[in-house]
């Protein structure tokens, strides 16, 4: 059956034939909140595009059973649940340079439009007034301008106010100062652009550091003549104290294109206030971003749906598929192990542990896998890569990783040690040559065998007889044994048999098994 994509905001036609022509199944309804979503269509599809009209929540990943990936036709996801995306194993991808060149832009036209009062000029005329005295405004030459935030659009702005001969100054904790070394930029502290600044663009995300960064205590430490500019997000601002500082001539102007809540309620303080230049989120309309933003969701989107290829991922443990391919046997070994563990456990999980050893470092990564083995067959939500630690989160369970120096006897070893209320369970493993992986020791026993099949986990005490005891159960039984491999320990006198079997067995015979008077445990695996 096709893959489904709904498509909840305007794309544009060349975008939507991308999906077509790859042979997916379009719903295209561009007009949230107007969507009609109580009809079943959640609960059929597996990919969802938008722009930053629609918003996505907690319910809508719940209804969407088989939502695998949400394409975001720009940069910012606030429209998102990604936490509740996350939880719930979908995807979400945006395109983090779609509109930036569109967005720097419409930074600097507000910039501009607000220091000639070029709105407010069109307005009068409109008005039928010829008004010229009361519109002097300012050169941008030789002001300074504060940057918050040096990502993708803040640089591009700082490219063209340049040409402006502006002075800037920049202001970004999570960038590599040696980024801006001999440039003309000068990197500041907050406070220090917040009091020298003529002009302040906002070009942060909103995230809880960001959240009413501008409200009246900092617009009261900024010039009486200074100017705003947020093409950024809205909530970035507190419009209420915006509105006061521009009426009370606390700072001299606001251009603003993005609000808290969009479309812009018609209550809104900033609709009645001095010196204010309001755009409806326009930063990235342009044909040109549209466009482009467009065919590269759906391209991405379709990408990831047919060909498991990932760019611009939000909310994934690690940058590309492509970065994790080496550890693809590791990760099947991991996955493996899991669920080995899965099937051994008889109690509450409260931890998990992973050590690697030798060549192979990623416990990270291996955790993602062993969690994914270990909680996809003991939940029925579906358990992926994306989601594997939040649902270890959600249960309570405490995760860890580490690599070991210590000398092994592999040139690499990956050990998982679950952590019970009151035992470990504890299993080994190793890729070797042509990318085979082996279980080495499972439950404190050095064995060997490839994981795979129907598998009978025996533990007994090490006395003669066990084997042929065990044998003659399966014999009676008609189930033929592929291979049996045995561990002795040495020191208490047990041991742990691995047998492969061909088919499944049931309880009953299980419990023949266990009626061996030597035999203290089976455990039966099927990987
Ligand atoms: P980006 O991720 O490239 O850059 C954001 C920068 O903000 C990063 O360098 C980050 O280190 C910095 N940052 C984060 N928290 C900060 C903080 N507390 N203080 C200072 N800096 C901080 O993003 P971008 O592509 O440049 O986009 C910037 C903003 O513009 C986003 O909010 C995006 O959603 C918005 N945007 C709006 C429109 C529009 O239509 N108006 C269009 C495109 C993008």
């Amino acid at each position: 059956m096709a893959f489904k994509v709904l498509i909840t905001d305007p794309i544009s036609d060349t975008g939507i034939k991308i999906l077509e022509e790859r042979g997916l199944e379009v719903v295209y309804q561009p007009n949230y909140p107007e969507v009609d979503l109580s009809n079943g269509v959640l609960e059929s599809i597996d990919g969802w595009i938008i722009r930053s009209g629609t918003q996505i929540e907690d319910f809508h990943f719940e209804t969407a059973k088989n939502l695998k990936v949400v394409g975001r036709a720009g940069v910012g996801v606030d429209n998102i649940d990604i936490k509740n995306a996350t939880r719930t194993g979908c995807l979400v991808m945006n395109v983090p340079d779609g509109n930036s060149i569109s967005a720097a832009e419409h930074t600097v036209a507000m910039m501009s439009a607000l220091s000639r009062n070029i709105h407010k000029g069109h307005m009068t005329l409109l008005g039928g007034a010829w008004e010229r005295s009361g519109l002097i405004g300012n050169e941008l030459q030789n002001k300074t301008l504060g940057v918050i935030g040096l990502g993708r659009i803040g640089r591009e702005v700082i490219k063209r106010a340049q040409s402006y001969d502006m002075k800037i100054l920049g202001f970004d904790p999570y960038v590599n100062e040696s980024l801006f070394e001999g440039s003309e930029v000068e990197l500041a502290t907050i406070e220090d652009l917040y009091a020298k600044s003529d002009y302040i663009t906002l070009h942060v995300p909103l995230v809880d550091s960001t959240k009413y960064m501008i409200s009246m205590k900092t617009l009261k430490k900024m010039k009486s003549t200074a100017r705003i500019i947020n093409v950024a997000r809205g909530g970035i601002i507190n419009e209420n104290d915006l509105a006061e500082a521009l009426n009370s001539n606390i700072i001299a102007g606001a251009a603003i294109d993005v609000f808290e809540s969009e479309p812009l309620s018609k209550d809104s303080a900033l609709l009645s206030s001095k010196n204010i230049l309001l755009t409806p989120h326009l930063g990235a309309s342009t044909y040109e971003a549209k466009e482009g933003v467009s065919l590269k969701i759906c391209q991405q989107v379709s990408d990831y749906l047919l060909d498991d290829k990932l760019l611009n991922p939000i909310n994934l443990p690690f940058a590309s598929f492509e970065d994790i391919k080496t550890l693809t046997p590791f990760l099947n070994l991991s996955e493996v192990m899991g669920l080995i563990q899965s099937q051994i456990i008889e109690e509450p999980i409260k931890s998990i542990s992973i050590q690697c050893f030798g060549e192979v470092e990623e416990g990270k990564i291996l955790s993602i896998g062993v969690l994914k083995g270990l909680l996809g067959s003991i939940t029925d939500n579906r358990i992926n890569y994306i989601n594997a630690h939040s649902v270890a989160n959600e249960r309570g369970i405490a995760v860890s990783y580490s690599h070991s120096s210590e000398s092994i006897a592999y040139t690499n070893s990956v050990k998982s040690i679950v952590q019970l209320q009151n035992k470990e369970i504890t299993i080994e493993g190793s890729v070797f040559s042509d990318n085979i992986f082996r279980i080495t020791n499972i439950l404190g026993f050095d064995i060997d065998f490839i994981p795979s099949g129907h598998i009978l986990c025996i533990y007994n005490k090490d006395v003669p007889g066990v084997v042929g005891s065990v044998g003659g159960v399966l014999g009676r039984n008609k189930i033929n044994i592929a291979e049996f491999i045995l561990s002795r320990s040495s020191n208490n006198n047990t041991a742990c048999s691995i047998v492969k079997i061909d088919d499944f067995v049931d309880k009953n015979v299980i419990g023949h098994i266990e009626s061996i008077p030597e035999v203290t445990k089976v455990f039966l695996l099927k990987i």
